[in-house]
């Protein structure tokens, strides 16, 4: 995992964590989360505002397996977003998830709001590993998340389905055994429920 100091407490904080807060006048500061929402706060006149630093939980999905989420906390202008993401290769990958709320809103219960969030997709199964591979499962609704696929360089999207990536060609092929049916594709803000 590459660590990036924090240039307003010295903690090494994961890459992942950090954002250049500032401005072109001023010049760019990397901060850890907890040290960017401060400034944010102040900067908003938020002085209630209390960062929180949540620990990793473990939450099982509809076939047994666990998997381990980690949570980031980001003040923005009008709200704050609590984010769950797991870790592939030391970067933020697999089942992500987030919820949205007033900057007042108490962080302990913004994040029971999102593990109940994740509770509900861990349960639902979208594909099949069958002995054609990969399936579309029953229901016949997919719901995932479109990631960037470094190998396709914005020409194709990486899907994110059931937290396992699957390339668009992948996710071509699942469909295409579906000839003459029709479909409808949304696509929803991260935060809200699909
Ligand atoms: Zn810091």
């Amino acid at each position: 995992m590459r660590k990036v100091k924090c240039e307003g407490c010295g903690r090494r904080t994961p890459s992942f964590e950090i954002v250049n807060y500032g401005g072109i006048e001023q010049g760019y500061k990397q901060l850890c989360r907890r040290c960017f929402n401060t400034e944010a706060a102040t900067a908003a006149g938020l002085d209630d505002f209390q960062h929180v630093d949540f620990e990793p939980v473990l939450l099982t999905d509809h076939a047994g397996k666990v998997h381990k989420f980690h949570f980031g906390v980001f003040l923005f202008g009008t709200g704050v977003a609590l984010d769950a993401f797991e870790l592939r290769d030391g970067n933020p990958g697999g089942y992500q998830f987030q919820v949205v709320a007033e900057p007042e809103e108490d962080l302990l219960a913004l994040l029971g709001r999102l593990i109940e969030k994740m509770r509900r997709a861990l349960a639902i199964k979208h594909i099949d590993d069958g002995e054609h591979g990969l399936q579309i499962a029953g229901p016949k609704v997919v719901r995932g998340l479109i990631d960037w696929d470094a190998e396709q360089g914005g020409s194709a999207p990486l899907l994110v389905i059931d937290g396992q990536e699957i390339s668009w060609d992948e996710f071509g092929r699942m469909v295409a055994g579906f000839e003459g049916f029709q479909f409808k594709l949304e696509i929803r803000d991260k935060s809200e429920e699909i």
